[in-house]
């Protein structure tokens, strides 16, 4: 950042009084400029057929980063939703499918990126969707015919990973991991 937001002054980095880190400082107006982590919040949205077979829902990401890798529907929060407020949001606008009952699933640190990644588990009742501007395809899979190679990102083949290996009996409990830049090289395809 170079400009201040309230003002339009210049910023500089410093260290503010009673603080331990560098943040960017408005030298007219003062004001502190802090920079946080931001949440990524999704669904794994699960249906399963009339002859009881277990389906996921994909989608092909139309846009950067990743453009032509499969995701599962998520997206940055926003500001005065809730974390299951936003993952039902993103599930709509990129697979227009209506998911219900999340159920908090993975909880995603990427230090690297400064995110934090939440991932719900969800119900899918009825097997509609489509495309969307950000979406090229949206696609039920079978689990074993997931594209595991072409996932966009680590903590979308994380969360994914888990759920198919904890399905159909669970426990399903909620639980974290730390996502390092390793952590696509030690994928288990
Ligand atoms: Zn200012």
């Amino acid at each position: 950042m170079k400009f201040c937001s309230e003002c339009g002054e210049s910023v500089q980095l410093r260290i503010p009084e009673g603080d331990n880190r560098e943040r960017f400082v408005c030298g007219a107006c003062q004001t502190i400029h802090y920079q946080n982590p931001n949440a990524v919040v999704g669904t794994i949205p699960l249906h399963v057929d009339e002859s009881g077979q277990p389906l996921v829902l994909l989608a092909k990401r139309g846009i950067e980063p990743r453009h032509g890798y499969w995701t599962l529907p998520a997206g940055f929060l926003e500001n005065g939703e809730t974390s299951a407020e936003g993952a039902l949001r993103e599930t709509i606008e990129e697979t227009c499918a209506k998911v219900e009952n999340l159920q908090l699933y993975r909880v995603l640190n990427v230090a690297r990126t400064n995110q934090i990644h939440i991932f719900f588990r969800a119900h899918l009742p009825e097997p509609s969707f489509t495309t969307t501007p950000e979406s090229t395809e949206v696609k039920l899979f079978p689990f074993e015919q997931i594209p595991w190679r072409q996932l966009a990102f680590p903590t979308v083949h994380q969360a994914l990973r888990d759920f198919v290996d904890e399905y159909p009996d669970g426990p399903f409990t909620p639980a974290m991991h730390d996502i390092t830049r390793q952590s696509w090289h030690e994928l288990d395809y």
